[in-house]
Formats: C-alpha cells, sequence, structure tokens
C-alpha cells in the first residue's frame, strides 16, 4: 500500500506542498485538511461594485530571483499564463515609491543618479549613507535587530526613517525588534561574506540558477516589479485546488485538526474532532503557534520552540472613492512609526493594477493599519469596531492623500496574527525545531510564512522543499 501524507492547512503554503507531492512521478496518496471553507489562507480577493477587485491580503506578488520565477512557473503550469497582469519597469508603480514623514510625501530616490541629489525627509543625499556603508566593519553578532544593522551600516536616518518603514511594510513589525538575520538574509549573508552590504549585492547578484520559460523571460525582459491576477491572487489558490482535485488529492474543508498523536508504528494520528486520519507523513503548513498546540506530550521541546514564534495582527481597510485623483503616482507610501504609529502605510492599487479598477472605474486604495496603535489596544482588550478602524483609514486617506470625500466604497478587515514575526534570535527557534524533528526522526517536516519568509514566494517554495523532502529527494535548486 503507498504512503499517505496528511497536509495541515490549506493557505498557499499547504496547496504549493500537495501540487508537488501529486506531481512525484510516484505520487504518494495526499489528504489536505482546512479548517475553514475556503482554501488559500490570507490570500483572498473580493468583488465589489462593478466587478472591481479588492484584495484583502497579498496584493502584488514579485518576480525576482530564482523564487520569484519559480512562481511565474508554476503560474503557468496552472494555465493562468493569460490572467497575469504585470506591472513593467517603466510603469510608475514600479519607479516611485513614497515615504509620509512631515506631513508630506517624499519620492524614494531611485536610480543610481538619485543618490547624489538632496533627498527629504533625508538631511543628505544617500551617497554619504552609501560610502558609510563601504567603509564599515562587519558586525561580529550572530545575529542583530534590523534596526541596530541599519544605524551601524547605513546611519541613524536611514534606520529610523527607510528600514523602520519597510519592517512596517513587509512584516508590520517593528525594526527594533525584528531580526535582520531572518527578515533580510540577503542583507546579513552580503554582510557576512563581503563585509559590506553594497559590495555583496552587487559581487553576489545573479548568481542562483534559474528555472525558465515563455513568461519568465517576458517578465525579465520588461523588467516586471511585480504581478497580479486578472480576478485577483485568490485565482492561483483557486487554480491549485482544480489541479488538485483532478490529480486525486483528496481535500477536507472545514475540518480544523485538533491534536496529532505518535502510535506505536510511528504512524501519526491526526485527529479531526468527530474523525481522524492515519498519515506516514504530516507537512504541516499551520502556522508555528498552532501547530505548537497540536502536538503531542512528547514533542514538548518542539512545540516550545514552535509558540515562541509569535505574530501580529493587521487591519486592512479598502476604500474606493468615484472621481478621485491621487497627488502622486506609484506603488504606494510607507509610514515609519515616528510619524504614526498605527498607519503602515497606503497602498494605490489603482495605480499598479487599473484593470481591476471595475467599471465605471473607480480609485482603490488600501489602508494597512497595525503597529504600536494596534498592539496596545488589543493588549488593553479595546474593542476594534469596523467603524473605528474604518475612520482611522479615512482619516489617514484625507492627511495623506488628501481623498477627503467620504468612499463610495468600503471594506474593513482585522486580520488577527496574520503576520509572524521573526524577532531576534529567530534562527535559534529554527535551529532547535530542526535539532528535534532530526533526532526523533519525527516524520514531520514544516512549511509555511512562519519560518524562512513571509511573502507568497518564499511560502511557494517552503511547500515545495517540504514536498520534496518528502518524497526523499533533494529538492532541485
Ligand atoms: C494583509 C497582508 C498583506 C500581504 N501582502 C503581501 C504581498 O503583497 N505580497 C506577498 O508576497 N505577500 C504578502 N503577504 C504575505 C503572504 O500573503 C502570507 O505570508 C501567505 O499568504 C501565508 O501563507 P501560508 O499558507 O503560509 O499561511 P496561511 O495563509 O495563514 O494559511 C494557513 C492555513 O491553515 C489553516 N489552519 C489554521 N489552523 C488550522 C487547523 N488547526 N487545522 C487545519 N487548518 C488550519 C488556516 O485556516 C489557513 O488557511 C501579506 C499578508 C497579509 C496578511
Amino acid at each position: 500500500m503507498g504512503r499517505t501524507v496528511v497536509v495541515l492547512g490549506g493557505g498557499i503554503s499547504g496547496l504549493a506542498a500537495s501540487y508537488h507531492l501529486s506531481r512525484a512521478p510516484c505520487p504518494p496518496k495526499v489528504v489536505l485538511v482546512e479548517a475553514s471553507e475556503r482554501l488559500g489562507g490570507w490570500i483572498r480577493s473580493v468583488r465589489g461594485p462593478g466587478g472591481a477587485i479588492f484584495e484583502l491580503g497579498p496584493r502584488g506578488i514579485r518576480p525576482a530571483g530564482a523564487l520569484g520565477a519559480r512562481t511565474l512557473l508554476l503560474v503557468s503550469e496552472l494555465g493562468l499564463d493569460s490572467e497575469v497582469l504585470p506591472v513593467r519597469g517603466d510603469h510608475p508603480a514600479a519607479k516611485n515609491r513614497f515615504l509620509y514623514v512631515g506631513g508630506a510625501l517624499h519620492a524614494l530616490p531611485s536610480g543610481l543618479r538619485g543618490l547624489f541629489r538632496p533627498s527629504p525627509p533625508f538631511s543628505k543625499p544617500l551617497f554619504w549613507a552609501g560610502l558609510r556603508e563601504l567603509t564599515a566593519p562587519r558586525g561580529k553578532d550572530p545575529d542583530e535587530t534590523v534596526h541596530s544593522f541599519a544605524q551601524r551600516r547605513l546611519g541613524p536616518e536611514v534606520a529610523s526613517l527607510a528600514m523602520d518603514s519597510l519592517c512596517r511594510g513587509v512584516f508590520a513589525g517593528n525594526s527594533r525588534e525584528l531580526s535582520v538575520r531572518s527578515c533580510f538574509p540577503s542583507l546579513f549573508q552580503a554582510e557576512q561574506t563581503h563585509r559590506s552590504v553594497l559590495l555583496g549585492l552587487l559581487l553576489g547578484a545573479g548568481q542562483s540558477p534559474q528555472p525558465d520559460s515563455a513568461l519568465i523571460s517576458q517578465a525579465r525582459a520588461e523588467r516586471w516589479s511585480q504581478w497580479s491576477l486578472r480576478g485577483g491572487l485568490e485565482t492561483l489558490p483557486q487554480a491549485l485546488n482544480t489541479h488538485l482535485t483532478s490529480r486525486g488529492v483528496r481535500i477536507l474543508r472545514g475540518q480544523p485538526v485538533c491534536g496529532l498523536s505518535l502510535q506505536a508504528d510511528r504512524r501519526w494520528k491526526v485527529s479531526l474532532g468527530d474523525s481522524s486520519l492515519d498519515a506516514d507523513h504530516v507537512i504541516s503548513a499551520v502556522p508555528a503557534s498552532v501547530l505548537g498546540k497540536l502536538l503531542p506530550a512528547e514533542a514538548a521541546p518542539l512545540a516550545r520552540a514552535l509558540s515562541a514564534i509569535t505574530a501580529v495582527s493587521v487591519a486592512v481597510v479598502n476604500l474606493q472613492y468615484r472621481g478621485a485623483r491621487l497627488p502622486v503616482q506609484g506603488f504606494g507610501h510607507l509610514v515609519p512609526s515616528s510619524e504614526d504609529p498605527g498607519v503602515l502605510g497606503i497602498v494605490y492599487d489603482s495605480v499598479a493594477f487599473p484593470e481591476q479598477d471595475g467599471s465605471p472605474p473607480g480609485l482603490r486604495v488600501t489602508v494597512m493599519l497595525g503597529g504600536s496603535w494596534l498592539q496596545t489596544l488589543e493588549a488593553r482588550g479595546a474593542v476594534l469596531s469596523p467603524e473605528l478602524l474604518q475612520q482611522q483609514a479615512q482619516e489617514a486617506a484625507a492627511t495623506q492623500l488628501g481623498l477627503k470625500e467620504p468612499p463610495s466604497h468600503c471594506l474593513v478587515h482585522l486580520h488577527k496574527n496574520c503576520i509572524p514575526q521573526y524577532t531576534l534570535g529567530h534562527w535559534q527557534k529554527l535551529e532547535a525545531a530542526t535539532q528535534f524533528l532530526a533526532s526523533q526522526r519525527l516524520p514531520l517536516t514544516l512549511a509555511g510564512a512562519s519560518y524562512e519568509g513571509v511573502a507568497v514566494n518564499d511560502c511557494i517554495e517552503s511547500g515545495r522543499q517540504a514536498a520534496a523532502w518528502v518524497l526523499g529527494s533533494e529538492p532541485d535548486s
């Protein structure tokens, strides 16, 4: 009888793991178990008035690098090429990003020449930060916060304005708590190997082998900065679902896994409340803290390491305005914590993907709320009503973008614990988990946003690697 692999969690990581398992020459029996009635996890696209698309989670995927190329390969394998909406390199959404500082929007310099010009809110041209970086000595610690790393190498202004904002934009997190080694491994590695991040990025670029396809070549030739899908990014998990079903993968929805126990024959019993599944191997693609609670007592050291990987909440407020215009054209802007502790940034969805504006078209922006403002309210047990979040978002859109008229359409979602936080020492938690799994020879593999990257590309790669591990082959590069 063939092996049975049970995949926990039907977000993009669990779907990707199931996809790669199902395509093996001799695939095992695969059962994907998802707690909710929907697949896709945080990837969720909603249609609004006139067919406009509102993304409640991710809204753009980067094509760069080997992982970006692999995701495009997946898109092609699923037959979605004609659905891709690219943001080409010469488009304003590819070239222009802004910081909102001191009550004004400031364009971040783009291109080499921009580095030599004065670029407020920075007091000096960024060339000087680059010069400091090239001459700064190599750090000695095995890990460091993003803030401390940036301050040491690029100076206090870049640390407290640019890197602070970047951490809020990507992780909804605090640069003074997040680990540079785990959040920005390419920067950390560049310093380790070449002493300077700039040198490392320049000398190390283009080294990893990448897959190729017509879509990947097009993305390279047109220098795409990101892409989406015509019907929204949720089209990707939906297409994976169709593919998996056609390959005989059993998909159980509305079935929260409530426990894992190891039987005498070292097979898992996956408990689903009223029923259970037997598995030769389990791939966990649920958040680390969720898995921590499912593990049996004999895996307590693993459960401890996993439970220490926390996550933060984000309120996503999608707004649409009729007949309104933005003061600038670009991807969007970020807001450093010193400017506003609650508004992480605003994405100008209509600039990047006007095809999703609906008919008649209306300007779509998304306000992301989080940071210390939300954490404090959550810690106090305050009621975070949709009205309060909508009011905060509308005020931000009015103050920061001049969108003073009431929106014609608004969606408010508070995503609890949606972005894992790779805080200082995250690598030690991963090492403890990996060592425990290896020493106990547990038939369990970890995948998902909790471990080595939160972007959709990272999650898909984590699923691919988990499948390759289970199938007994080294993942191909
Ligand atoms: C607001 C927001 C904006 C983002 N923007 C971007 C972006 O623009 N670009 C980008 O690349 N990335 C972005 N990301 C990050 C990316 O979307 C996520 O990291 C990624 O989707 C996580 O996928 P996952 O499968 O690892 O986890 P999840 O999506 O969390 O999936 C886990 C699944 O497990 C299920 N589950 C939980 N407990 C159980 C249980 N007990 N039993 C069974 N199932 C269970 C859940 O229901 C869920 O479906 C964004 C994330 C958020 C939240």
